[in-house]
């Protein structure tokens, strides 16, 4: 065979390779209807498949006409946050503005390239590939990836994995999207009761059937209403929209099957399907650290809050768990211990 021909098939094994990971993280992604989730596979793989240094995703903001980042860097993400690129400015901005994508070898001898996020990053982009992300006709943003990590510009067989990537992946944001405001409360940006007890119904009859574990917190704020006293209902509810977030960050922060609902006005629910009760009571433990560690500021003013959280855990409480209603159950019975005991703690049910 000749030299050519051994190239010419090794990089076709190449390109089957990456079609195949591809199709692994269409499965991925097709999997969760979380959004954070969605997103931060989708970059994390972006970046696996395509070998590249870095992945970022640009929203549109429609109102604005103004593209705005998301990376899985937290720390980056706080910085790249203040750069803003307006519909036609930079490669994202031409990009959506022409609604093609783009490859470039060297984004420095680009006249259309933008060096605003590499100055918040002291960072040099060369070789980049954008593709804007569409679903149903409408542009959501753009997919960009960085820097081939072997130092070569991408070339043409990276470009069309990615836009096989990035098409499956505007789907999967779209759908995240539409569930997300169907099924979220609009203030904490956590699951409604009713999205979360459809979730809780659904597992339940999955541990019952495999005797797989099924952990539930009930979270509730520490003497609220003195906090409504002092600082007003609307200071309540950035109390409120705090301690959410920070439950949020903790249960979402490795992906994992767990989801955290709104249950009532200051009363937060966390369900841990394939968590037994160790694992649970650490979680719990978590949460309530975060948030009694943490001071939210209020007008100016410091304002110090705790929670408190049962739990209960199938099958570990098999004898009294016959329904989803009775998780519940042991999970407020648990609670009330813990308000009896002084509050800030976290507790499981026994005699
Ligand atoms: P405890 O430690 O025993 O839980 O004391 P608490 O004062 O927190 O008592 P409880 O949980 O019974 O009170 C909940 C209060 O939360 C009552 C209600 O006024 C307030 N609340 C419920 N929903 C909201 C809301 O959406 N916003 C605000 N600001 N307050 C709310
Ligand atoms: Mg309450
Ligand atoms: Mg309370």
């Amino acid at each position: 065979m000749t030299k050519n021909r051994i190239h010419s098939i090794e990089s076709l094994r190449a390109e089957n390779h990456k079609l195949f990971e591809v199709l692994k993280v269409n499965k991925l992604l097709a999997s969760s209807l979380h959004l954070d989730i969605v997103l931060k596979t989708l970059l994390e793989k972006t970046k696996h498949i395509c070998l590249a240094q870095a992945s970022s995703i640009m929203f549109l903001n429609e109102k604005e006409d103004e593209l705005y980042f998301h990376t899985a860097n937290d720390e980056q993400e706080n910085e790249l946050k203040k750069v803003r690129l307006k519909v036609g400015e930079g490669i994202a901005g031409w990009v959506v503005e022409k609604r093609r994508p783009v490859l470039i070898e060297n984004c420095q001898n680009d006249p259309r390239f933008s060096e605003k996020a590499d100055h918040k990053l002291d960072f040099a982009t060369y070789s980049m590939m954008c593709i804007p992300l569409e679903a149903k006709g409408r542009i959501l943003g753009t997919i960009q990836v960085i820097n081939r990590i072997d130092g070569k510009p991408f070339d043409k067989q990276d470009l069309r994995i990615f836009q096989i990537l990035a098409e499956q992946a505007a789907i999967a944001i779209e759908n995240a999207r539409l569930h997300e405001i169907a099924s979220v409360d609009g203030m904490t940006g956590l699951y409604r009761k009713d999205y979360f007890s459809s979730r809780l119904q659904e597992e339940f009859i999955r541990s019952q059937n495999t005797q797989r574990p099924l952990s539930f917190l009930m979270t509730d704020l520490d003497r609220f209403k003195k906090i409504n006293d002092s600082y007003g209902h609307q200071g309540g509810d950035q109390v409120l929209i705090k301690v959410a977030s920070m439950i949020r960050e903790t249960v979402y922060k490795i992906a994992s099957e767990d989801i955290a609902g709104r249950y009532g006005g200051e009363e937060f629910s966390v369900l841990l399907p394939g968590k037994n009760v160790k694992e649970a009571l650490e979680m719990g433990e978590e949460i309530r650290q975060n948030i009694a560690s943490s001071s939210i500021s209020i007008n100016h003013q410091t304002v110090r809050v705790s929670v408190s959280l049962g739990v209960s855990a199938y099958p570990l409480q098999k004898a009294k768990i016959h329904t989803p209603d009775d998780l519940i159950l042991l999970a407020d019975r648990a609670l009330y211990l813990c308000k009896e005991r002084g509050r800030n703690c976290v507790m499981l049910y026994e005699e």
